[in-house]
Order: C-alpha cells, then sequence, then structure tokens
C-alpha cells in the first residue's frame, strides 16, 4: 500500500498542475499553529534537516507545498543522495539542505513587509531515502501580536489563507505546544470550525519537555479536546551542540529518545499514547494513506468525466488535430515566406515600369503646366504648328530654349531618388501590412523585428539605388534620341492624357456649375467677379497714379487717406463669398480647358504626326517619350540593386533574425502569443495530462485488486 501513497503524490501534482479546482484535488497534509509553537521543529525533524527559515521577521509569508519523496535504497548499492528541488524555479538539484533554507528565505523575504502574506504557493520537493512519501503544507503561524511594521489586517490575512487549505479533504495537523494550554490553541480552534468532529485533525503537541511528564501526558491522553485522530507528543527542538560529523537533527532525535526513555513509566502507562517524531511520521503516513485511499474512487470520477470533456471539446473544436509550439513557429515562417514570395508578383519589371511611368508622366504635367500652360504664349504655338510657313529651322529661338528647359526640369528633376523611393515605400508598405495582419498581430515583438530589419535592408540599399539610377539617367539630361515609332507613341500618349485632362476639367465645371446653381447663374456670377477685378485693377492703376502725385504735390495727407480706404460698396456683398470662389475656380478650369484643346489640336496635326523633328511645336510627345526612357532605365536599375538584394536577403532575414535562435522557452511563450494556438495548446494539454493521470489511477485499482499481503509499513 506504501506505493499507492507514493503513486497518489506524484497524481496529486499533476492534479495540481492540471488545474485549481476543489474536484481534482487529493489529499494533503496541512500545517498550522501559532507562532514559535514548533511547527518548523516538527516539520524538520520529520525530514531530518534543518531546512526553513528561520528568523523573527515573520519568515513564512508564503505556503510552502512540501512534497516528500522516498527513495528507497536498492541492495549493494550505496544510499541514494537527498536532495530538494523547487519544480517552479527551474534550478535543479540542491543537495546542500542550507542552500534549500536560503532559497526558502529568499522566496520569502521577496514578499513585500507591507503584503505580509502571499497565497501563491512555494513548491519544494525534497527526495531521501530517509523520508516517507508525504504531502505537507506549511503555512505562516498564526500571530497573537503583530508588530510595528506589519499591516492591521496581518491576523486576518493569515486567518483566512490557513481556512483556505485547511478545508476537505485535506489532513489538519494541528501544533501546540505543551506550555500553552489548548484551550489558546488557534490551531485547534480553527480545525474544529472545518472538522468539529476532528475527524481529520491530528494533534501535535510540541515542547514535551518543557512540562511535567504527568501534565504532558494528561494533554495526550486525549480526553479535553477529543480528536479522532489522537494527539502525538514530542519534544523537537535542536538541544545540545552536535558533536563532529553529526547533524542537528540527529542530536534532537537523541534527546527525543532520552526524553521519553526517561519518563518510559509515564507515557506507556496507555498503549494509545502517542509520543515521538518516529510516531508522528508513522502516524502521518497512515493518515494520508487512508485518506488518499478513499480519496481514490472519487477523484477517478471526476478525472473520467473531466477528460472526458477535454476528449469531446478536442474533438468537436479542432477534430482531434494534435499542434506543437514548433510546429507552430515552423508553419508562421512558412507562411509569411508564402505571403512575401506570392507579394513579389507586385514587384514584376513591367509593373514597376508603369509605375514608374505614371509618378513620371506627373511630373511631365506639372512641367507642362508650369512652361507653357500658363505662358501667355502659348496659344501662339498651336498657330505656329498648322502654319506651313514656320519650319523648325525658322521657329523663333523662344520655343526652342522653351523645350530644352521642360526638358532639363523632368531629367534634373530628381529622378534617382524619387523613383527609388516609390519603389522602396511600396516595399515597406508592403511589410508593413504583414507585420500587421494576421498572425503577427499577436506577435508584436516578432513584427516589431521583422519591420526593423527589413527596414534595414533597405536604407542600406536606397542610397545605392538612388545614385545608381540618376548615373545611369545622366545622357537624357544633355541629350535624348527619339525614334519615329516611339514619337508616335509619345504622341498618342499625351493626347490620351491630354484627354483624360479634359474630361477631368469638364467634370469639375459641371460640378460648379450645379453647385451655384445652373450655368446662366454661373455665367452672372462670372461676369460680376470680371468687372470686380476690372475695378481693382482700374483702382491699382489710380493708387499708383496718386501716390506719385502725392509724392510731389503738398496736400498728400488727404491723398493717403484716400489711398487707404476700402471698398465697402454693398456691390461686393451681392454674391456670398463661397460662390466667388467657385466663379474663380471655374474660370481656371475653362481657362485650362482652352489651352488643353489647342494643343490637343496641335498634338493631332499633320505638323506633330511628321515625327520627332517637330519636338518644338509638341513638347508634349517629346517629353513623354523622356519619361518613357526615364522609367525603362529606371526600373532596370532599381530592379537590379534594391529588388533582386531585397528579395535575396528577407527570406534569409527571417531565419536567421526572426524566431530563429528561440530556446524551447521562448518558442512556447510566441506560439502561446496567439490566443487561438493557447487555447489549442491548453486544451491539448489538459486532455494529455488528464489520460495520463487516468492511466495512473487506473493502474493503481489494479493494484489494489492484487490480493498480495499488505506491505509492511516502514
Ligand atoms: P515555529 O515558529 O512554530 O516554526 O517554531 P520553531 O520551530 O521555530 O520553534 C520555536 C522555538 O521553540 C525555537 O526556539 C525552538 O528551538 C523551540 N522548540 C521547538 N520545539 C521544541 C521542543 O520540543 N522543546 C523545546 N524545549 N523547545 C522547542
Amino acid at each position: 500500500l506504501m506505493h499507492l501513497t507514493k503513486k497518489l503524490i506524484e497524481i496529486r501534482s499533476m492534479l495540481i498542475s492540471i488545474d485549481q479546482s476543489d474536484a481534482l484535488k487529493l489529499p494533503s497534509i496541512v500545517v498550522i499553529g501559532s507562532q514559535s509553537s514548533g511547527k518548523s521543529s516538527v516539520l524538520e525533524a520529520i525530514v531530518g534537516h534543518e531546512f526553513l527559515p528561520k528568523g523573527n521577521n515573520m519568515v513564512t509569508r508564503r505556503p510552502i507545498e512540501l512534497t516528500l519523496i522516498h527513495t528507497p535504497a536498492k541492495p549493494g548499492q550505496a544510499a541514494p543522495v537527498e536532495y530538494g528541488e523547487f519544480p517552479g524555479l527551474g534550478i535543479g538539484r540542491i543537495t546542500n539542505f542550507a542552500d534549500i533554507q536560503r532559497t526558502l528565505t529568499d522566496l520569502n523575504l521577496a514578499v513585500p513587509s507591507s503584503e505580509a502574506v502571499s497565497n501563491d504557493p512555494i513548491d519544494l520537493r525534497i527526495y531521501s531515502p530517509n523520508v516517507p512519501d508525504l504531502t505537507l503544507i506549511d503555512l505562516p503561524g498564526y500571530v497573537q501580536i503583530s508588530s510595528l511594521d506589519q499591516p492591521e489586517t496581518l491576523k486576518e490575512q493569515i486567518a483566512s489563507l490557513c481556512e483556505k487549505y485547511i478545508r476537505e479533504p485535506n489532513i489538519i495537523l494541528a501544533v501546540c505546544s505543551a506550555d500553552v494550554d489548548l484551550a489558546n490553541s488557534p490551531a485547534l480552534r480553527a480545525s474544529r470550525k472545518v472538522d468539529p468532529l476532528g475527524l481529520r485533525t491530528i494533534g501535535v503537541i510540541t515542547k514535551m519537555d518543557l512540562v511535567p511528564p504527568e501534565q504532558g501526558a494528561a494533554i495526550l491522553s486525549n480526553n479535553r479536546y477529543p480528536l479522532h485522530l489522537g494527539y502525538v507528543g514530542v519534544v523537537a527542538k535542536a538541544g545540545d551542540k552536535p558533536k563532529r560529523g553529526e547533524s542537528t537533527a540527529l542530536v534532537a532525535r537523541r534527546g527525543e529518545r532520552d526524553y521519553f526513555g526517561q519518563h518510559q513509566e509515564v507515557f506507556s502507562a496507555s498503549p494509545s499514547m502517542m509520543v515521538g517524531t518516529d510516531t508522528l511520521r508513522r502516524r502521518l503516513m497512515e493518515v494520508l494513506e487512508s485518506s488518499m485511499a478513499s480519496s481514490l474512487h472519487g477523484i477517478t470520477n471526476a478525472v473520467q468525466l473531466e477528460l472526458e470533456e477535454a476528449t469531446y471539446q478536442f474533438k468537436v473544436q479542432y477534430n482531434d488535430r494534435r499542434i506543437s509550439p514548433e510546429s507552430y513557429v515552423a508553419e508562421t515562417m512558412d507562411m509569411l515566406k508564402l505571403r512575401f514570395q506570392n507579394a513579389t508578383e507586385q514587384f514584376k519589371r513591367p509593373i514597376i515600369r508603369a509605375k514608374l511611368k505614371g509618378m513620371l508622366e506627373d511630373k511631365v504635367m506639372d512641367v507642362l503646366e508650369q512652361l507653357y500652360w500658363l505662358d501667355k504664349r502659348a496659344p501662339e504655338l498651336g498657330s505656329l504648328a498648322v502654319d506651313p510657313k514656320v519650319t523648325p529651322d525658322t521657329v523663333e529661338p523662344y520655343w526652342k530654349h522653351k523645350l530644352d528647359a521642360a526638358s532639363s526640369l523632368l531629367t534634373k528633376s530628381g529622378v534617382g531618388r524619387d523613383s527609388t523611393i516609390l519603389v522602396a515605400d511600396g516595399l515597406r508598405s508592403l511589410i508593413d501590412s504583414i507585420a500587421s495582419g494576421e498572425p503577427f498581430n499577436y506577435h508584436p515583438q516578432a513584427a516589431e523585428r521583422l519591420i526593423e530589419f527589413s527596414h534595414m535592408i533597405l536604407r542600406d540599399r536606397i542610397g545605392v539605388t538612388s545614385d545608381q539610377v540618376e548615373n545611369c539617367i545622366k545622357p537624357f539630361k544633355y541629350d535624348v534620341d527619339v525614334e519615329p515609332r516611339e514619337w508616335e507613341a509619345g504622341r498618342e500618349r499625351s493626347v490620351e492624357m491630354y484627354e483624360k485632362e479634359v474630361v477631368m476639367c469638364e467634370g469639375k465645371l459641371q460640378d460648379i456649375r450645379k453647385k451655384v446653381g445652373g450655368g446662366r447663374r454661373l455665367g452672372n456670377l462670372i461676369g460680376y467677379v470680371k468687372t470686380l477685378e476690372e475695378r481693382q485693377q482700374q483702382k491699382e492703376k489710380e493708387k499708383v497714379a496718386r501716390r506719385l502725385e502725392a509724392s510731389t504735390g503738398d496736400d498728400g495727407e488727404a491723398n493717403i487717406k484716400q489711398t487707404l480706404e476700402v471698398d465697402d460698396s454693398p456691390e461686393s456683398y451681392r454674391y456670398p463669398p463661397a460662390q466667388i470662389l467657385d466663379a474663380r475656380y471655374a474660370m481656371m478650369y475653362s481657362e485650362r480647358l482652352h489651352i488643353l484643346k489647342l494643343r490637343l489640336a496641335a498634338l493631332k496635326s499633320k505638323r506633330c504626326r511628321a515625327g520627332p523633328q517637330s519636338d518644338v511645336f509638341c513638347p508634349e510627345a517629346f517629353l513623354n517619350v523622356v519619361a518613357d526612357k526615364l522609367a525603362y532605365t529606371s526600373s532596370l536599375f532599381i530592379n537590379i540593386e534594391l529588388l533582386e538584394q531585397f528579395f535575396y536577403q528577407f527570406p534569409r532575414e527571417i531565419d536567421t533574425r526572426l524566431l530563429y535562435d528561440l530556446d524551447r522557452k521562448e518558442i512556447v511563450e510566441f506560439a502561446r502569443e496567439n490566443p487561438v494556438i493557447r487555447r489549442h495548446l491548453d486544451l491539448q494539454e489538459r486532455k494529455d495530462k488528464l489520460e495520463e493521470v487516468m492511466k495512473q489511477l487506473n493502474s493503481l485499482s489494479t493494484l489494489r485488486a492484487d490480493p498480495q499481503p499488505k506491505a509492511r509499513r516502514q
């Protein structure tokens, strides 16, 4: 049957790791008692080592879940090493018990004194051939008087922490000092509240040596406050100084044996009287064992139910599909690369070239507006185009200069930088959209790293690329050779662009017409604005004239006053200012339409169709060809210097920087950042653990059915 406790202790810790619900709890022994009642001394006597925190500054501030695991010595082999382990800390085996004591002290003192106690238990396991299989929970001692630096509520805090632990099915070990009246024992009082019949409470009377043996024996006789499980008397003080090579525990044990030996006649008077640490250990084992045995059936049912539920959920929610954090990481990386791979389609050369062409065409339109449309002489150029008497050789140099200026405005506008940045921005927004989409929205750190290293690659390449592009378009800044075929394409494209522009301007005019309430009204508005403007111009002229007069005449002051007068005639309020603004826009659009139509006619003229020799008359066609050549050359070098490099480096950086050298813990953390995966893993883990527990519980019932004679108790 010793096997049973051992197994159930294992099962108990597994169940605790599955969940904290009371339904899945196997009993443990909870140690309560007031401060200085000798709680630590008793626990250390059971373990056979000094390992608990000492000191008078409330050193137990967290529950200690102490699991003792008996490691049997094998015949013919050296005794197994004794060691402790803190599973929650992951620091491995500790063979020196002074180190265990130090660690426990640190863990306890880490709870700020303002908080005083914490409900978060410390998990400590001790493996030794000298300990029985037991689980004990050491709780902070009940305090009588709290000291000044402790919170007012300390007493209640400790009491409620103890209350939580002494619930069923746990066994209560109530530690009372022999020299204090049992009536005053807070441990017994607390136990009676939850276990009035004393069915699961064992009393431990410490410091038996401090009262006369007869008085001690009277306490143990279990008459005054009867407990079903009885009282055990112990002497657990360290006592004499240990001799060389002796452990304090050994000395204490000898002291106890001596004490009860000396008073044998008193303590063996009744066969039911229990004294000594060894008796206590045995008693605890028996009690725990039978308590566990009686919990076995209930816990098996509870686990079975939980397992069925988890299995059902796993089937319904995940169709029994198993995942692991590693597989999730691998899938995420693959998906990222695939996503990126697909996105590179948008960066194929023809697409890039078309994008750059679009950008350059905008520039062409800007140049045309600046140099031609706003030029008062622009209509002249239209007439020249259809005048057979004027040839490219005889045309005014004005127009030749204009064309040169337009061409260099376009080629020297920073095409290298602008086109590189256009493509780099495209890459950046691609990465940004990947980083902000599923599943990277769950992994902010990975997303940040992704953005960081892709921006780094881009930063590295932008300078080189834009210099390279700028360098390669240099020839176009001086001379552009245009083939007839290219010319025709440029001309056609210019016609298209102008037609689009015409449609746009007409649309805008239409909108304004609708807005102000019809064409007639807009006509009136425009007429009004024109007279306003004329009047304004007239006034300006007069002002200038007057100012000239004033500077020569003598009654200057009156004139200056007049000059400053504002136009406050009621007429200026005839239309709301917003409509006047609309009228001005309408005027601008119709002027633009006028020039666009003139230019369209020119572009469609015989002269323009003739070929590149007509460039002076048709700057649009020429500039369009230049834009096309710039786009072609830029896309070529951007492809080599920026895109190819980026597409080569990016997947490699994913491998080396994103999730590459994560350790197991980081992989798990990463996977669990994704709530979908976290839920999946949680359920899967719960199911696995429950299955394992169930397997072990089943093997126990076959063990129990084994008709072998009961193993001798220790
Ligand atoms: P805790 O605060 O309940 O953990 O109490 P301790 O185990 O630290 O003991 C409080 C004090 O009582 C210490 O000074 C111990 O040496 C002493 N003490 C513990 N057990 C005995 C005992 O059986 N006999 C005597 N005389 N002193 C004891």
